[in-house]
């Protein structure tokens, strides 16, 4: 390697090193603030088009959760993967075809928002003789062609699932409309977390709330103070993304 790649990748270690800090910092103030402690709050990074180098690097700092968007992704990154020392979720919009390639190797589908998914994710999960764990995806501001359903929908399609074997809802994901002002972002968060005591609440068997999963790199803390206790940041962590 060149020296300059070389600088280019210590600066870039650095970078993460302090993101990564600053980020953990962050999370114990807003957690204290909302009556938890840091421990209650599990900080997943999306690692969608970060090297598995970098990715590494951050799990050496101990950051014990990662989160793909793209099964191709996922699989051509697998082996490099530190798994002994961080966990692997998948995040992003998932297709029943590709449901196969993937069970067995992620501890959660954080996406799940049809009984046909779920039915899929069922099946391979039976036939590897595993329980997969999934959050329900919910599109709190009923965006169009943007994946989860509707808050109304959510109670009868847990009721659904819950019937399935090999599968088991944790909780609740939500990607929240982008929005111009902290006002705003509340409104979406508290709807959510809203939804998610309300279904806590009723105690259904097959279904345990565990999860709330919700706030980005631009939001996470506002998530935090409105009750989510996991967040998934990408680019605050690891720099802006670079598609290739
Ligand atoms: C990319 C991604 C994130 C992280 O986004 P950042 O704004 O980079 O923090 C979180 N959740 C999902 C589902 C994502 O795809």
């Amino acid at each position: 390697m060149t020296e300059k790649l070389l600088t280019e990748q210590a600066r870039r270690f650095d970078d993460i090193k302090a993101n990564y800090y600053e980020i953990c910092g962050n999370i114990e103030k807003a957690s204290e603030k909302s009556g938890r402690k840091k421990e209650d709050i599990t900080f997943l990074a999306a690692t969608k088009t970060v090297e598995p180098e970098y990715i590494n690097y951050a799990v050496s700092l101990g950051l014990d959760h990662i989160g793909e968007n793209r099964v191709q992704e996922l699989l051509s990154k697998y082996e490099k993967y530190d798994l002994e020392n961080t966990d692997l979720q998948f995040i992003g919009h998932l297709q029943t075809n590709k449901v196969r390639q993937i069970v067995g190797k992620v501890s959660m589908i954080q996406s799940v928002d049809s009984i046909k998914l779920a039915q899929e994710i069922s099946r391979q999960s039976v036939k590897n003789e595993l329980v997969t764990d999934i959050l329900l995806e919910v599109n709190i501001g009923r965006e169009e062609n943007k994946s989860g359903v509707f808050q109304e929908e959510v109670e009868e399609l847990a009721a659904k699932i819950a019937e399935l074997d090999g599968i088991k809802i944790k909780g609740l994901m939500s990607v929240p409309p982008i929005c111009d002002t902290k006002q705003e972002i509340f409104k979406f968060f508290d709807k959510m977390y809203k939804l998610f005591i309300d279904i806590s609440s009723k105690k259904s068997d097959n279904i345990s709330m565990d999860y709330l999963s919700m706030g980005m790199s631009d939001d996470y803390q506002e998530a935090i103070l409105s009750g989510a206790n996991m967040i998934r940041v990408g680019s605050g962590l690891f720099g802006a993304r670079i598609y290739r």
